[in-house]
């Protein structure tokens, strides 16, 4: 059985996945990847931007797309002018709603905080929990139970409610026993929280010294518009990507890697002209499932979520979440793994005019957003970052489309797909119960691992020899201690693919065994050939 407990051991386990700064406690919302982790990030960045924006050919249309198009990248900075998050709105809106609880004094987003009714007698209570939602309706039967100090042998005394809820999902708070506290009713109304983080720039640090580590990727790309047009050449319509850190303070950061504060993201901004927009946005959201699908998630655990039409910002057309069956989820639900979105020509009219009013009348051009004088409230740039078509020589904003994507929650939903528990002869032939990542060969941390069945009879030297040649072009394993068997296990757990086995015949007919981590399976290959079979089986 795949559950979250076994997949964050194995993680840990095996070099996956630690917590950050876990000598001194751990912090909060911070992961560090380890040697096989690192190895697996990478791998799903090289895909993304192999696939998205070096390998892209704008010479041929890919099927689905209106035309060809050009795709080109770009490396901006973490921190960037502040009036960039004026203009952009995350300073005055990108913030989350919070609690507080007056005894504990501890601090909950108030959409994440689960829990159930539960009821002894004539009194009804909403007993909450950060608990994990394997363990989240035993633990709100334990602090039920403890609330209503009822022992054991009475516990049929108490009614738990099927149906776990969020705090926002409730009337009100005031029969809320919060997740750290004894009585009830202690948490305050929901505030809101920006989620930015603020640092100071220079030496004298005041306020006017302020800035903020982005909160996303895409508005290095927005500012850099103009520049990639100029220096490029590129021609609407085109897509810029980025790959880099972005920051959240999350308020109640979990589900291991899922919520983090410290991040990676993939993102796409796509330039079109405004009437070939929603074609664009068609394209980008089903290729973007696409290529989740290619990298092994399967059908059922993935969905495209489009937002009702009441959830969408008015300038938009569309947005869709690609999402996934995370096992710390409840049946049925899904989280995000990324969101493409039609932003219309709101983020390029901001960065030249001043920050848009989202609140505009529909079917009207946004206006700038006014303060209570009259003036615009966070000045533009007042640079042109309007687009001329040399052929129509017509000069317009375009519009954007933003597929953009977590390489963190990617690289999650990849190891919690990979997860497998399946059975395999052990040494003595005796069939046991195996873990194995069954990650895409792309994706797979380690490509081979090379095994010389025993340390002699000249099977190191051979082994080794296969790993030097190996080693020039991928990463590979070596590895001689201990039974086969166990060998073969821990390549399993480590998801390789492929193992290469030395043993008694190859010093007879020079040939190894390749055993293939999914099937078991093992063909025997001649030395020679090794390296080109292994580069086929991973294409
Ligand atoms: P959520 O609703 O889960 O907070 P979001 O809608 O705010 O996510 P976006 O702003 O659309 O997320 O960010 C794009 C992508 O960046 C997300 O789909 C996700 O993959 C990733 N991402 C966003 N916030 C986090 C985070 N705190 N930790 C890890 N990845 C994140």
């Amino acid at each position: 059985m795949k559950s979250m407990d076994k997949i964050v051991s194995l993680c840990k386990r095996r070099g996956f996945l630690f917590q950050s700064s876990e000598i001194y406690g751990g912090i909060q919302g911070f992961w560090d990847y380890g040697p096989l982790g690192v190895e697996l990030k990478r791998n799903v960045k090289e895909a993304w931007w192999t696939d998205m924006i070096r390998g892209h050919n704008d010479l041929i249309t890919p099927a689905g797309a209106p035309s060809t198009f050009e795709m080109v990248g770009l490396d901006s900075t973490i921190i960037m002018h502040p009036q960039v998050w004026k203009c952009s709105g995350h300073y005055d809106l990108f913030h989350d709603h919070m609690v507080d609880c007056r005894e504990s004094k501890k601090r909950y987003r108030f959409d994440q905080v689960r829990g159930r009714w539960c009821e002894h007698r004539d009194q009804k209570i909403f007993v909450s929990t950060l608990a994990e939602v394997e363990q989240e309706l035993d633990e709100v039967r334990r602090r039920a139970m403890k609330f209503f100090k009822l022992r054991p042998k009475n516990a049929d005394e108490l009614t738990v409610g099927n149906e776990s809820l969020t705090l926002d999902q409730l009337d009100d708070t005031h029969s809320v026993l919060a997740p750290d506290a004894k009585s009830l009713d202690t948490l305050t109304e929901p505030r809101e929280f920006n989620l930015m983080f603020k640092t100071t720039i220079g030496a004298l640090g005041g306020e006017e010294d302020a800035a903020f580590l982005r909160p996303e990727t895409a508005q290095g790309i927005f500012v850099n518009f103009k520049n990639v047009v100029d220096s490029s050449r590129v021609k609407i319509p085109f897509g810029i990507g980025q790959i880099g850190k972005s920051f959240r303070n999350e308020i109640t950061p979990r589900n291991f890697t899922f919520r983090s504060r410290e991040f990676e993201q993939m993102e796409i901004e796509f330039f079109c002209r405004p009437d070939q927009s929603q074609e664009w946005y068609r394209y980008w959201r089903d290729r973007r499932l696409a290529w989740y699908k290619t990298l092994g998630l399967s059908d059922e655990s993935l969905i495209m979520r489009e937002h009702h039409v009441e959830e969408l910002a008015h300038y938009s057309v569309g947005t869709a979440d690609i999402e996934y069956a995370f096992p710390f989820l409840p049946p049925g639900e899904y989280g995000e793994l990324e969101g493409i979105a039609h932003r219309g020509d709101f983020d390029l009219r901001s960065h030249m005019e001043g920050k848009l009013d989202p609140n505009s009348p529909p079917g009207e051009p946004m206006k700038v957003e006014l303060n209570e004088h009259g003036k615009p409230k966070h000045r533009g740039s007042g640079k042109d970052l309007s687009y001329r078509d040399e052929v129509t020589n017509e000069k317009f904003v375009p519009h954007v489309i933003e597929p953009s994507a977590g390489a963190d929650r990617g690289v999650l939903a990849f190891l919690c797909e990979a997860y497998t528990e399946d059975e395999a002869p052990d040494e003595n032939g005796e069939m046991q119960v195996r873990t194995v990542m069954k990650l895409h060969p792309r994706l797979a941390p380690v490509k081979a691992a090379v095994f010389p069945l025993v340390k002699k009879d000249g099977m190191p030297e051979v082994a080794q020899e296969i790993y030097g040649e190996l080693k020039q072009s991928m990463n590979v394993f070596y590895d001689e201690k201990g039974a086969v068997g166990r060998r073969y296990r821990r390549q399993d757990e480590a998801g390789t693919p492929y193992c290469i086995t030395v043993d008694t015949d190859t010093l007879t007919d020079k040939t190894v065994t390749i055993r293939d981590r999914d099937t078991l399976e093992q063909t025997r290959v001649k030395i020679d050939e090794v390296a080109a079979v292994i580069h086929t089986l991973l294409r």
